[in-house]
Order: structure tokens, then sequence, then C-alpha cells
């Protein structure tokens, strides 16, 4: 059946902007997915290993017929066309790509944990998140509700979506 997901999406490393363009694009030409709504784009501080570029970040809403693992497998097969070799986690990468939540998912499984473990303490997910699905609730705690606990710091708009991203 169709299911709502959210995923969160980042580059640090190369033509950012472009790169977040180029995962849209190749979330759309799956078959299995409807992209939804965008969020804007932020400017991000790297969290965990200093020294590397700021993230561009934003937030993507999909609705799939893929099950939680075979949309794992998507967003990975497309980090890999988009260049992503580096496998230090929390490190510089091309582009990242994280199921945040699916509907009616929960799992605590190594591989896939939903939602995101760490989405909820981590303003540069929180931030563009709350900008396209500020009622949806985390552990009994909206979106929004979160993105205002953890605050914004160090997380900046860039831009809206549409406006310089190329995209239909
Ligand atoms: P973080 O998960 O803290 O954002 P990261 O994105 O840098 O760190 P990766 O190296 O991209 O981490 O991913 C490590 C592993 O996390 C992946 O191989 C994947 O199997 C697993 N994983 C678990 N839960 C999720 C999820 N909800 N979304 C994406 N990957 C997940
Ligand atoms: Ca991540
Ligand atoms: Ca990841």
């Amino acid at each position: 059946s169709l299911k709502s997901v959210f995923l969160g999406v980042g580059s640090n490393l190369g033509v950012r902007r472009e790169t977040l363009r180029a995962a849209v694009e190749k979330l759309r030409e799956d078959p299995a997915v409807r992209v939804g709504r965008i969020s804007s784009v932020y400017a991000t501080k790297p969290v965990g290993v200093a020294e590397q570029p700021d993230f561009l970040n934003l937030v993507v809403e999909i609705a799939t017929t893929h099950s939680p693992l075979e949309l794992l497998a998507v967003t990975q097969r497309i980090e890999h066309a988009l260049g992503r070799v580096r496998q230090e986690r929390w490190g510089a990468r091309t582009i990242d790509l994280d199921v945040l939540w699916y509907e009616g998912t929960r799992s605590e499984d190594a591989t896939l944990t939903l939602p995101h473990p760490r989405a909820k303490e981590r303003s540069f997910v929180l931030t563009p998140w709350a900008e396209i699905a500020p009622e949806l609730k985390l552990d009994g705690e909206t979106v929004s509700a979160r993105a205002k606990q953890v605050g914004a710091g160090g997380v900046v708009r860039v831009s809206a979506w549409e406006r310089d991203s190329g995209a239909p």
C-alpha cells in the first residue's frame, strides 16, 4: 500500500545544491515513489566531526509503495549513484539520505531504525521538517514543538526549494 515517508537529505562535499537537486530527481524517477512537499534548503554546521564544510540540508516527503527495507535500499542506491564513497560515519559526504519516519512503522533494528533515532535531537532535521510537517507526531510530540525545543542553532535558511533548484 501507499505509505507516507519523510526523508532527510544532506550534502557537504562538492556541488552541494546540485547534488540535492539530483537526489530529488532520482527519487522522482522511481515509479514506486511520488515526491510530495520539499522544505527549503538550510545551511548547517557539521555535527560530530569538525573541520569539514557546512552541510546543506532539506527534508522531503514522499508517498511510496516500497517497504521500509526496499526504501532503504533505494536511498542507498541513490547515495552510491551520486558518488558517496567515504564510509566514515558523520564524516563529509557528497550525499546522505536518511529515512526519518515511515508511516506506521517502528523498528529498533540497527539496519533500519524507525523513526530515525537521532532526528529528534537535530535542529538541521527538525527545522526543515517543521516547515512541511509541523503537526506530525513523534512519540506524542509534534515536529513543530520538538523543533522549538531543540532550537535552530547553527541552521540557517538559504533558499526555497523551487527558487534555484531547476526542479519542475
Ligand atoms: P546518522 O544515522 O547519525 O545520521 P549517518 O547518516 O552518517 O549517521 P550512515 O553512515 O549514513 O550514518 O549510515 C549508517 C547505517 O545506518 C546505514 O548503513 C543504515 O543501515 C543505518 N540506518 C539505521 N537506521 C536508518 C535510517 N532510519 N535511515 C537511514 N539509515 C539508517
Ligand atoms: Ca545522517
Ligand atoms: Ca545516513
